[in-house]
Formats: C-alpha cells, sequence, structure tokens
C-alpha cells in the first residue's frame, strides 16, 4: 500500500517529543521569532525547537533529530491509547478516533485490576457508550454494571481533559501572537516589579526547575534567602514561562502544520500502524498480515 501524507492526534504528536532523547541536542534557531528569550535553559529550548521542527519539516526532524527513547507502548490507563500497543495513524482528518483527542477516559481500577484483556474489552464497549456519559450518565453506570460488574458513583472522575484543552478553540496564528506577546509583556513587568524579582531572575529565570530540588541553591549571592528565590521562581513559572511554552507549542502547530499531518511511512518506523477505523481492510492488509506472522 501506498502511505502517502495522514494524520495523528495531538496527544500522539506529544508522545512522539516526548519520548525523544533530547539530552544530546544542541538545535539552534529563535523558539519565537518575534522577539527573543533568553528565559529558556538548554532543554527547555531544545524541546522547543524539537516540536518546532516537527510542523515545520517532519521529514527532517524523523530523519535528522529524532532519537527514540523506547518503543511507545501501551500504559492501560487510558480508553483512547494504542490498539494492540501501536499508536494509528489516520488517512480521514474527520475520523472520530482522531477527533477524540481532546478528552481522555481513565480506565477504571476494577477493570484494569482484571488484565489486558478486560481493558481491550472495556475499551470496545466504552466507544458505544460513551454517548451516554452525556445523554444519561446513570444509564452508563447502570449499563457498566451490568457489563462489568463494578460499580462507579463518581463518573466525572474518569474524565481527563488533557492539557490540549485549551486549544480546542481554532486560533489563528495572529491570535496566539497576541496571546504570547502578552505574557511576554507581562513577565517582563514581572522581572520590573521590584528589585527583588529584578536580582533573582537576572540570574535564576532559565533555573525554574529549582522550584522543585531541595538541595541548596548554588552560589546564591543575590542577598535573597532560598525561600524568597523559590517563591519567585515558582511564580514566574507558573504565570509565564509554562504558558509560554504550551502557546509556542500551539503556536508552531498552528502556524506549520495545523491538521498534523506527517508521511505515513515516517510514522511506520516508529511503530505507528493505519487506524482501523477510517483505513479499509484492503489498505491495511499489509499491516495484519506482518501482525499475523509474528
Ligand atoms: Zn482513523
Amino acid at each position: 500500500m501506498q502511505i502517502d501524507e495522514v494524520y495523528i492526534t495531538n496527544a500522539n504528536f506529544r508522545k512522539i517529543i516526548y519520548n525523544s532523547n533530547t539530552n544530546d541536542l544542541d538545535l539552534q534557531g529563535e523558539v519565537y521569532e518575534r522577539s527573543r528569550l533568553y528565559i529558556f535553559n538548554k532543554i527547555e529550548k531544545n524541546d522547543l525547537l524539537l516540536t518546532k521542527e516537527f510542523f515545520e519539516n517532519s521529514e527532517k526532524f524523523f530523519n535528522d533529530i529524532y532519537i527514540p527513547i523506547k518503543n511507545l507502548s501501551d500504559t492501560y490507563e487510558w480508553v483512547y491509547e494504542y490498539e494492540n500497543q501501536k499508536p494509528s495513524y489516520h488517512n480521514n482528518k474527520n475520523c472520530k478516533k482522531l477527533n477524540s483527542y481532546f478528552e481522555n477516559f481513565k480506565i477504571p481500577n476494577g477493570i484494569k485490576d482484571q488484565g489486558k484483556e478486560k481493558i481491550h474489552q472495556y475499551r470496545k464497549w466504552f466507544m458505544d457508550n460513551k454517548y451516554l456519559l452525556d445523554v444519561d450518565p446513570e444509564i452508563f453506570k447502570k449499563r457498566l454494571y451490568e457489563r462489568f460488574n463494578i460499580i462507579m458513583h463518581n463518573i466525572k472522575s474518569l474524565l481527563i481533559k488533557n492539557s490540549g484543552e485549551k486549544f480546542q478553540k481554532n486560533y489563528k496564528v495572529e491570535d496566539l501572537e497576541k496571546i504570547i506577546d502578552d505574557i511576554i509583556r507581562k513577565s517582563w513587568r514581572y522581572f520590573f516589579d521590584n528589585e527583588r524579582n529584578k536580582k533573582i531572575l537576572k540570574k535564576y529565570c532559565t533555573k525554574t526547575y529549582l522550584v522543585n530540588t531541595k538541595n541548596q541553591i548554588k552560589e546564591n549571592n543575590t542577598g535573597y534567602s532560598e525561600e524568597e528565590i523559590r517563591e519567585v521562581l515558582q511564580k514566574y513559572a507558573q504565570e509565564f514561562k509554562d504558558p509560554l511554552k504550551e502557546w509556542l507549542k500551539e503556536y508552531y502547530r498552528v502556524k506549520f502544520n495545523p491538521d498534523i499531518k506527517v508521511q505515513g511511512r515516517l510514522l511506520e518506523n516508529i511503530g505507528f500502524r493505519p487506524c482501523s477505523e477510517c483505513f479499509s481492510f484492503e489498505e491495511r492488509r499489509d499491516d495484519i498480515v506482518k501482525s499475523i506472522s509474528f
């Protein structure tokens, strides 16, 4: 079968990036052309530039840059994960499996405890009954009990909206530039707000990871205590740096490759397979034969 351009979900794209070995990378370039940003360290910059490259030039990304850490595999935690432990790519932009990526559902512990086979059954069952979560959760609960003998009190706890949620809106490039510029402006305002912020951020703005360490902060000649440093950095990370990273990634997608289209053969090389929903049996035959012969 000739595979041309196919689609993948935002979640699977994130997994590709997440599973990339970025330790040895030293990517060059600006993370944001509209203004130079000095607030990211090498790891953060690699992560952003890697994402940018994926959207801007996926061929180059896969051929020259991408080093997978390990095979992408099923964690059996989620309803929308991999079929047969392999992520799918899609032929049809409107495929329902492709468009389920803004939300995901935890597999209830009662199912997980019963093993992989039950998990597969549950995933299948869930697809047929998911609509009840909105229409009539009580019937969902009842059917869940009848089919799997599980009582779920709080159905809502199953739903996890992933971090892509805030991006559901169809932003234009200009909208995103406005949002990003605004965060940058506010981060500068925070920087210049007082002497303490200025001194601490000048020295440690690329080291916001210090917030999560218990070790002594090295070479602290700011005149401020570690507690104060952590406090300033925490606010800086939470309100500016972390949102900036998320918005920049979304910006790259919208700007370069809004539908997350990639050459199918590049994805096959890293273990993706054709989606059973939007590829016909004929089209998947090679893949099916391959999986049987193993
Ligand atoms: Zn599909």
